[in-house]
């Protein structure tokens, strides 16, 4: 029995003139009366099959030649030099077609309708998203997608962060009420987590360095390319520390997710195009602060229409970014902007110890954390004078009264940053099902 094989060590050159067995799925077929090109892809690369008739029974010769693009088989044979290319093929000698594709209702995404998405993504490929996750470019998207959600974990875990679960139906907000999305709950209004932080802050006193990945829900109406309803969310939060231990946090974290992806998924990035030295120069580089005043002065100078005060959105940190080399901080943001959680600065408490962090290129925020509020007394003056009821927060405040310690933390939208450093147009090419306000199918 021949040694059954993924396609990549078959391409290794260790198995050359040994026979194998290779397990996938077809990706292009050609035949000429008795010779049959199949090129078969698994989950590690695509080779390159030749099928001769007397090489193998005419029966399994006419079985390849009638499998259509996207039939799953297993091929056997010898792998061979491949003199003209410089790689591998495989000599077939033994053809099993395990799920046929009827010639009929062939595979819909063709060379021609990714040609016309143009790297994009048209409705035609969201609504056949089931069959678009096994083109080379969702599949490198996923990979490079699987690498970050990897570095994320041995980033804390190294640390001796530990992993903490909120629960997904909550009472109250962390974001603000305009995108909470409300469910019915036996008789009552519950909503779906915008964030893992607040339940996260009353486990702070008993874990002190915790961390999750997981999914968080906002409602956002409007389709941005970095906005989707139900995003991936890594959030940690640690005792004992300021804005400043945070932030540093969150550029070792950036700058670990870097070089992980660097170190694992060189040639899936160069696939799609990007420049590994921009990767490399935001993995071996500093990230400045700057903070939110100066910024307004910066964007006011270039003629931008923002007032103090305000909230900067995806048009201005877009052309805030534009000319960074590397991503940067925006801090002490004014505590109008900024909801009640954040902790005024004890040197100016029109200010809040908060901090963005915006990804070069136009990508804009990625990080948004700082220090929170501490101390009963400060919570609850926050907490009035931004007019929230305190009765969904009672537990939140609860937890000021028993021991408070100076903390803080981060969430980080991991769709955002995979959408970051694949290059990705839009943060739906880098998610394998995307919801939006217009989409929860397939
Ligand atoms: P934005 O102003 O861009 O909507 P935000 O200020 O609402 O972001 P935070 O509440 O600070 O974001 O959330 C932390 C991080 O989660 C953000 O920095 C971003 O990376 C990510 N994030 C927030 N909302 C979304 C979303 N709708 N889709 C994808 N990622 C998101
Ligand atoms: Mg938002």
């Amino acid at each position: 029995m021949a040694k059954e094989t993924w396609i990549s060590d078959a391409l290794s050159g260790a198995l050359t003139e040994q026979e194998v067995t290779l397990k996938g799925w077809v990706k292009r077929t050609r035949s000429s009366g008795k010779i049959c090109f199949v090129t078969i892809r698994d989950s590690t690369g695509s080779i390159q099959c030749v099928a001769k008739a007397g090489n193998l029974e005419d029966e399994q010769l006419d079985a390849l030649k009638s499998a259509i693009i996207e039939s799953s088989i297993i091929l056997s044979g010898t792998v061979k030099e491949d003199q003209r290319s410089g790689g591998y093929e495989l000599a077939v000698s033994g053809v099993e077609v395990i799920g046929p594709v009827n010639p009929d209702s062939p595979f819909p995404i063709t060379e021609s309708a990714m040609e016309a998405a143009d790297g994009g993504e048209t409705e035609f490929l969201l609504d056949n998203r089931h069959l678009y996750l096994r083109t080379s470019r969702m599949t490198t998207m996923l990979k490079i997608r699987s690498s970050v959600f990897g570095a994320i974990h041995s980033y804390f875990r190294n640390l001796d962060f530990t992993e903490y679960q909120a629960p997904c139906f909550v009472a109250g907000a962390v974001e603000g009420g305009s995108t909470l999305f409300e469910v019915p709950y036996f008789g009552r209004k519950a909503y779906l987590t915008q964030s893992w932080q607040l339940y996260a802050e009353a486990a702070m006193p008993a874990l002190e360095r915790l961390y999750t990945i997981a999914p968080s829900f906002r409602a956002e109406k409007s389709r941005t390319r970095r906005h989707l309803t139900e995003f991936w969310h890594a959030e940690m939060e640690i005792a004992w520390g300021g804005n400043e231990d945070v932030m540093a946090h969150g550029e070792a974290l950036v700058r670990h997710i870097c070089k992980t992806l660097l170190e694992e998924r060189s040639e899936e990035l160069e696939s799609l195009g990007r420049d590994l030295d921009l990767i490399r120069r935001y993995a071996d580089n500093p990230f400045p602060r700057i903070r939110y005043d100066e910024a307004i002065e910066r964007l006011q100078a270039l003629g931008v229409d923002i007032e103090w005060g305000q909230d900067l959105d995806y048009s201005k940190e877009k052309i805030l970014t534009q000319d960074f080399e590397v991503p940067h901080f925006l801090t002490h943001y004014p505590r109008i902007a900024k909801p009640f959680y954040h902790r005024p600065d004890p040197e100016d408490s029109k200010y809040v110890l908060c901090h963005d962090l915006l990804a070069p290129e136009g990508y804009g925020e990625i990080i948004g954390g700082g220090e929170r509020t501490w101390s009963e007394e400060e919570i609850l003056e926050r907490i009035d004078e931004e007019g929230t009821p305190r009765e969904p927060y009672e537990f939140y405040i609860d937890v000021r009264r028993y021991g408070g310690v100076p903390h803080g933390g981060f969430g980080l939208g991991v769709d955002r940053v995979v959408s970051w450093l694949a290059g990705a147009e839009h943060i739906r090419e880098v998610i394998p099902f995307p919801r939006d306000s217009r989409r929860v199918t397939p």
